[in-house]
């Protein structure tokens, strides 16, 4: 066959038309161009074994990633922004034969020696393509996306192309997204957020998506309120977002005229919930996923708002609660705490070069995410927080660091609050509230804020040491990373 080749992942590049793709900035690919480049490019990176992908936020980055897609060649999309040791591990990891970067990238040591792919510049009345082979087997590995790094070094989680197709479609039904949706965000491209959910998503689906390069509130003003009808963003940018809000009635406009803002990748702190909705009269719906296995949980949109909530298993997921001995919890009581299991057609394959941490990942078919959460009686599940880092084991008790993180967050002398637990001889473990002041000048005082916390929740939830910090430490994906508070 000639012409575009066509992959089952992107239906909409079957029978291309003018229609615009994706934007980046003041670039705007439509799906012709869209497929005759990627379609080039494919040809160029074609029977190579593993290609990585400097993943700017541009237009060759999502070329290169559908290019990689379209061939059946294994992409790595690399963090731009990461330190020297980060991408050297990274690098060195997946042994990329080919980096595809834009052509004024200046590219680190940790990829001397690897040939440079360019994206290709395709008169859009161009021949046709050359042939290409047959279409990959859907369980062949199509991205290698890093994990985030939160908890230990980055994995490179394997993702199979029926995940990628799967998850996206389970979304779709979620979120009720379709080709008529323009979705705006400015996530990294080297992530799942922004790759999978953020570009992959509109492509799948036939729509479109606008990247607005850096988040600023007044750019999210201005592209929901032209022809925008989806917000991506994590917990740091909505933050932002309610902190402008009250003042900036175009934002509050812009949002209120959205079809759907959709937040992830961290936990979305109750207060941020609340002043947007107070706003703009609109519930942000939250979702809940990982590298491993892209989205499990969301919000749905035809269901109720539920703030504090990641909702319920996407369409295709099984999803279950286990103790610590590895007991299947079946309450639904909204209070007991259980790992959330999950399986299904979206779970990666494994982890590239770690059979250890695959195995460990595993209990039989089911993929132990290490998150914890309890669900309520309508099947709405809520994170608790992490095993290792966010669940705190107390006199007895087991707590969440992210109740005590809310209730801070409540407080109004408290912008940004992180709790950990730390041995204690007589607790096991004391609970220690990290916070960063409203005002620098004039912190609350530590009492008052133990105080706060107690009266909201419960005396055992009273941290028992307070400390002031400049800023909480964070990583690319704004995540707080409690390794660096010692937990
Ligand atoms: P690493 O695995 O390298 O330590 P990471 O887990 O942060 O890093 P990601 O795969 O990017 O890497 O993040 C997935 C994690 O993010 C989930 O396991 C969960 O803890 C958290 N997360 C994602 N979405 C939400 C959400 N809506 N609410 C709470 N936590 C979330
Ligand atoms: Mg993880």
């Amino acid at each position: 066959p000639t012409g575009p080749r066509v992959s089952p992942l992107f239906p909409a590049l079957a029978a291309p038309d003018g229609r615009p793709a994706l934007r980046f900035g003041e670039r705007t690919i439509g799906y012709a161009e869209l497929a005759a480049t990627a379609t080039a490019l494919a040809a160029r990176i074609d029977g190579a074994r593993r290609i990585a992908v400097w993943a700017t936020p541009s237009a060759d980055t999502a070329l290169g990633v559908v290019a990689a897609l379209l061939a059946g060649v294994p992409a790595v999309p690399l963090n731009p922004k990461a330190g020297e040791g980060e991408l050297a591990h990274v690098v060195g990891d997946s042994e990329p034969e080919l980096v595809v970067a834009e052509p004024d990238a200046a590219l680190p040591a940790a990829l001397d020696g690897i040939e440079r792919a360019e994206v290709p510049v395709v008169p859009e009345t161009g021949g046709p393509a050359a042939p290409l082979p047959r279409e990959p087997d859907p369980e062949s590995p199509a991205l290698i996306i890093y994990t985030s790094g939160t908890t230990g070094p980055p994995k490179g989680a394997i993702l199979p192309r029926r995940a990628l197709a799967a998850n996206l479609d389970g979304l779709a039904d979620a979120w009720q997204w379709t080709a008529d949706d323009v979705v705006v965000h400015a996530l990294p491209l080297f992530h799942v957020h922004g790759l999978v959910l953020g570009v992959l998503g509109p492509l799948r689906r036939g729509g479109s998506m606008r990247h607005l390069g850096r988040f600023d509130t007044g750019a999210v003003a201005r592209e929901l309120s032209d022809g925008g009808t989806v917000l991506f963003g994590v917990p740091t940018m909505y933050h932002r977002i309610a902190q402008a809000l009250p003042g900036d009635t175009a934002l509050a406009s812009a949002l209120s005229g959205a079809r759907l803002l959709v937040s992830g990748s961290a936990p979305l702190p109750l207060p941020d919930h609340r002043r947007i909705t107070e706003a703009t009269g609109r519930h942000v719906v939250e979702r809940y996923g990982m590298t491993e296995t892209l989205m499990n949980t969301s919000v749905r949109v035809d269901g109720e708002p539920r703030p504090g909530s990641v909702g319920v298993p996407l369409p295709g997921v099984e999803l279950r609660l286990v103790d610590d001995e590895g007991v299947v919890l079946d309450a639904d009581d909204g209070e007991t705490i259980g790992e959330i299991q999950v399986r299904g057609q979206h779970v990666f394959t494994g982890y590239l070069n770690r059979q250890d941490a695959t195995e460990a990942a595993f209990s039989a078919s089911w993929f132990r995410t290490g998150d914890m959460a309890t669900r309520d009686a309508d099947g709405c599940v809520r994170i608790v927080g992490r095993r290792a880092t966010d669940l705190i084991k107390s006199g007895g008790y087991k707590i969440g660091a992210g109740e005590i993180e809310n209730a801070l967050l409540d407080h109004p002398a408290v912008a940004e609050a992180a709790v950990t637990g730390e041995p204690d001889e007589d607790l096991g473990e004391r609970i220690v509230a990290w916070v960063v002041p409203a005002d620098p000048a004039q912190p609350p005082a530590a009492e008052e804020l133990r105080d706060h916390v107690a009266g909201q929740l419960a005396p055992h939830k009273r941290p028992r040491d307070v400390r002031f910090l400049d800023a909480l430490p964070r990583n690319a994906m704004g995540k707080i990373t409690k390794r660096a508070l010692g937990r």
